[in-house]
């Protein structure tokens, strides 16, 4: 069914940023399509942001990726390892520098998280309780705002993701979806009604408790909250470590694909019964190994056992359970767009 532009543009409560924070804008996360006030609204803001250049920028734990342009068609990127806050925002401003001279109008930060998106709290744009001790409680978007001079816009690595593949990618024709990323970690992003869900914080899907046998699976599972949630027992690093391989390297009929599809269902399973997305968009880099897609679809048709009477979970599932559609750049694509909502809720 084709997106209804009109159905989704309740104008929501006003979130632009405190005046003690001016030059960050928090955001409503939606759709840069989705600016309140029907197609009209939306037809305007693309036409004033057609001419303005943006940036983005999605932080991983281990990789930032910079990147200029209005879409996947012209998108310019660099990447570099994350060090220092201070070491790594330099290298950014040099590329930032270099693609856009002054021109630049807005930038989007898609952060590795845990992140603090409360723009009621004293800590909004902070990284909050991550591992990286240089990250710990840093004011990612407000040394952004400060060293650039620009309206910012900051979400979630994930959250980003899913509004790229909801505008360009895998999701363009749905407003209730998850977008789930099965890297060195698990995360996800829930659309609904054509909205990121924000709710408390943020969703942490790859924290969900699983079904755990110890007999048949004696991993205690890698997570140091939890051990055994999905993140712990799914992730590429809960691969690494308990087959002494990565998932790259362990061949395609290892028992590790089955286990790991096992897990992979049973979260989705919960996801489906929760949130009734119409679609789940699963990447990062373990489903790389695509293989394991059929293998998910199956056990999550197995799983749910006819509950949901949808052609979608049964005779439709190969287009319900789908890869991204944006590649390695579903987050840096988010990102630009979460610089122009930035963009636009300053105007
Ligand atoms: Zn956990």
């Amino acid at each position: 069914m084709p997106r209804d532009p009109e159905a989704p543009y309740q104008a929501g409560p006003s979130q632009v940023g405190s005046r003690r924070r001016p030059a960050i804008v928090a955001l409503e996360v939606t759709p840069v399509w989705d600016v309140g006030g029907g197609r009209f609204a939306a037809l305007e803001a693309e036409n004033k942001v057609a001419m303005e250049l943006f940036a983005g920028i999605e932080a991983g734990g281990t990789k930032f990726v910079c990147g200029i342009g209005t879409g996947p068609e012209d998108l310019s990127v660099a990447s570099f390892p994350t060090m220092s806050p201070e070491v790594t925002l330099e290298k950014a401003a040099r590329f930032f520098g270099e693609q856009a001279g002054t021109k630049l109008r807005a930038i989007g930060i898609a952060s590795f998280g845990p992140v603090d998106l409360d723009p009621a709290s004293k800590t909004y744009g902070h990284v909050t309780s991550t591992p990286k001790l240089a990250w710990q409680s840093y004011d990612f978007a407000g040394a952004v705002a400060r060293k650039f001079n620009l309206p910012v816009g900051f979400d979630t690595d994930v959250n980003a993701a899913a509004l790229a593949e909801a505008r360009w990618g895998a999701a363009r024709d749905v407003l209730d979806f998850i977008y789930l990323t099965v890297g060195t970690g698990i995360g996800g992003g829930a659309v609904a009604g054509g909205r990121l869900v924000h709710g408390l914080m943020h969703p942490e899907m790859g924290h969900i408790r699983l079904p755990h046998d110890s007999r048949q699976d004696p991993f205690p599972g890698t997570c140091p909250f939890h051990g055994d949630c999905l993140e712990g027992l799914a992730s590429g690093s809960a691969i690494r470590q308990r087959w002494g391989e990565c998932a790259r390297d362990l061949p395609a009929d290892h028992p590790a694909w089955a286990l790991e599809a096992h897990y992979l269902a049973l979260a989705l399973a919960t996801l489906v019964c929760t949130l009734s997305p119409q679609r789940i968009v699963v990447g990062g880099g373990v489903m790389q190994r695509d293989f394991l897609f059929p293998m998910i679809r199956h056990q999550l048709r197995s799983s749910l056992n006819g509950y949901i009477p949808k052609r979608a979970l049964i005779e439709e599932i190969d287009t319900y359970v789908v890869p991204p559609q944006l590649g390695n750049h579903s987050g840096v694509l988010g990102a630009l767009l979460l610089a122009r909502k930035a963009y636009l809720q300053r105007q």
